[in-house]
């Protein structure tokens, strides 16, 4: 690794770091983030709130988040992901390298900041009013995930939720994401868009070296795609750290 890199972005909120805090929030042992532990101790379990069983709708009238959320911060890629974009951005938009130190090793990733207000990939007029991102369908972690599958802390534990921005009500133009229930037929269509952003929490998890229970949540997941349990849909249940090949419905 090139030690001569230094990381360019130092005063900027890092992405990186919430999706690694969101690692440590799934996995078993102790993480650090540039020698800084993520959390007092490992979560014990983790928790499928039922709201991933609804539907997540982004209005495509809307750009609310790009445009005001959560800059100034930083748009990250790993590697891997960098080099599958069809085209690389270059000068003031170039994703540069930086060295970030994840439980006492070091890994390259690339990185560039997004604005307070608006975004510089905000550039797709779509036909309806809003604008989109011209990264997609290879937008940065972060944002693919922002409010369709989140995860946070939850009592002694982590749980895996679908919700809405937080303190939205701050919000200069109001956000449109909302969450209908859905048939089984459609959470088939709406299981595999949330497999696909699991999986690629696990691909980061991989690259970073950090244990995590996500293969097993991605097993749980994936078999409710060819089994539809609308038992399931209802009730959220969870999975034992220690003891993953175990879930039980937590009411
Ligand atoms: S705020 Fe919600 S509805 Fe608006 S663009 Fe973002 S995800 Fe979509
Ligand atoms: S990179 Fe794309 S999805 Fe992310 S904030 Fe910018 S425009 Fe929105």
């Amino acid at each position: 690794m090139d030690n001569s890199v230094k990381p360019s972005y130092a005063s900027i909120p890092s992405s990186i770091e919430r999706t690694v805090y969101r690692l440590a929030l799934l996995s078993p042992t102790p993480v650090t983030f540039n020698g800084k532990l993520c959390l007092p101790e490992p979560p014990k379990n983790v928790t499928l709130g039922s709201s991933v069983f609804r539907k997540f709708v982004c209005d495509p009238s809307c750009d609310a988040c790009c445009m005001i959320l959560p800059g100034p911060i930083t748009l990250d890629y790993i590697p891997s992901e960098l080099q599958a974009l069809p085209v690389r951005p270059e000068g003031e938009r170039e994703f540069k390298p930086d060295i970030i130190v994840v439980n006492d090793r070091e890994f390259e990733v690339f990185s560039t900041v997004k604005p307070l207000y608006g975004c510089p990939f905000l550039t797709v007029q779509k036909e309806c009013g809003g604008k989109g991102c011209e990264l997609w369908p290879n937008h940065p972690l972060e944002c693919w995930a922002a409010y369709k599958i989140q995860i946070q802390k939850y009592k002694e534990g982590s749980i895996i939720l679908k919700r809405p921005p937080s303190r939205a009500w701050r919000w200069t133009i109001p956000p449109k994401c909302t969450y209908p229930e859905v048939s089984p037929e459609e959470m088939t269509v709406e299981l595999t868009s949330d497999l696909d952003i699991l999986t690629r929490y696990l691909s980061w998890a991989r690259y970073f070296e950090i244990p995590t229970i996500l293969p097993r949540i991605i097993d749980l997941v994936g078999a409710m795609i060819y089994q539809p349990n609308p038992e399931i849909f209802r009730r959220p249940f969870i999975v034992d750290m220690n003891n993953p090949s175990v879930y039980r419905y937590t009411v």
